[in-house]
């Protein structure tokens, strides 16, 4: 038995007819961009996370670059992030002109640690961005309060927690602005690039959908210096019908959480932590250890595919020089040594009492 790390056509086949029928309606209507799809789509996401508004963008990526820019922060102004997360979050800051400010996680949850955010804080700070890491809410008790303290926004990199809870409020909805991404293998993916922003405030709203459509309010009007970040109507029709799905799936993924964490029994692991269990959707399932490389091979071995999420913290890139000299020793620690085991909505019991039963053994 080989067990894919992640089976994207396992999942999307699930919803095929639908989709089939979806995309044969566009086809046969003609209208590929800024239509009917985006409308429902957008409606339908916002209510969702339980905001007054959703705009369709074209990726992830771009929708933090739109909440950054549509705020008006730029060269001078600092951004908190937290220095262990997908290097896009990052991007999105010094895409901007802004200066992002790396703040260590909890070595328990891998969030931020909202212990460390007052020190960093100066008169060029604007803003805080959390990241709902690995599919679990950051605790944002804290990180209101610091804000309401600074005036800061908080900025949310929702990209891979889509569906999970803080108290009684989902993901997006628990900032100012929120920022997702449907990459196809985040917990809600199209077949190829999306991406959304949420939030209840009307002006950033309107801004962000202008600054997205060629900074334009309306045909040919253009307001703002905007770029082309659209969602296209299939994408937009794909996420729609998997919307309907993604509760089920989160589901899904819990029962499959809950059972390594109570059967994988190998002192050697270390395995992660929630403080809730609704605020999980384990987008990713990461585990920890000394000798990582030798776990993999083993899996890998044992038909077991694993990923790394990730080798390498942001500002130890190339691509980060100017950060290269900051001590953050337990990002260091947590990008050395995660391994990420399969999970998804289409495991079997099969599969999952088998990787249990190998990861046992190692
Ligand atoms: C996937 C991801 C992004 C970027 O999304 P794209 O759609 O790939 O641009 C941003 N932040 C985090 C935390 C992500 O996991």
């Amino acid at each position: 038995m080989k067990i894919k790390f992640l089976d994207l056509e396992k999942i999307n086949n699930r919803f095929r007819s639908e989709i089939d029928q979806r995309i044969k309606n566009i086809l046969d209507c003609g209208w590929y961009l800024q239509g009917k799809e985006n409308e429902v789509f957008a409606k339908n996401f916002a209510s969702y996370c339980g905001t007054k508004y959703a705009v369709g963008v074209a990726n992830g990526l771009d929708a933090l670059r739109l909440i950054i820019n549509a705020y008006g922060f730029g060269a001078g102004d600092e951004i908190i992030v937290p220095a262990n997360t997908f290097i896009a979050t990052i991007l999105a800051i010094s895409d901007n002109g802004c200066t992002p400010v790396l703040i260590e996680p909890d070595i328990n949850t891998y969030n931020i640690n909202p212990n460390l955010i007052e020190e960093k804080i100066t008169s060029k700070t604007k803003a805080i961005m959390v990241v709902h890491l690995y599919g679990q809410a950051v605790q944002m008790d804290k990180i209101r309060e610091i804000a309401k303290k600074y005036n800061l926004k908080v900025i949310e990199d929702a990209a891979q927690a889509h569906g999970a809870y803080y108290e009684n409020k989902r993901v997006g909805n628990l900032g100012d602005a929120a920022a997702f991404s449907f990459y196809p293998g985040k917990n809600l993916g199209c077949m190829g690039d999306g991406g959304a922003v949420v939030t209840n405030d009307e002006t950033l709203y309107n801004k962000v959908k202008a600054l997205a459509n060629y900074g334009s309010d309306y045909k040919y009007h253009h307001i703002y210096k905007g770029l082309n970040s659209r969602l296209d109507e299939m994408q937009a029709a794909i996420l729609d019908i998997k919307l309907k799905h993604l509760d089920d799936d989160n589901t899904r993924r819990r029962q499959i959480a809950k059972y390594y964490r109570e059967n994988i029994k190998n002192p050697k692991i270390i395995l992660p932590q929630t403080y809730n269990e609704e605020s999980h959707v384990w987008h990713v399932f990461v585990v920890r250890c000394e000798d990582r490389e030798s776990l993999q091979k083993y899996l890998e071995a044992n038909g077991i595919q694993t990923n790394i999420h990730y080798p390498t913290p942001p500002h130890k890139q190339d691509a980060y020089k100017e950060l290269e000299n900051l001590k953050l020793p337990i990002t260091e620690q947590i990008h050395q040594q995660v391994v990420s085991l399969p999970i998804s909505p289409v495991l079997t019991d099969e599969e999952v009492k088998k990787i249990v039963e190998i990861m046992n053994e190692w």
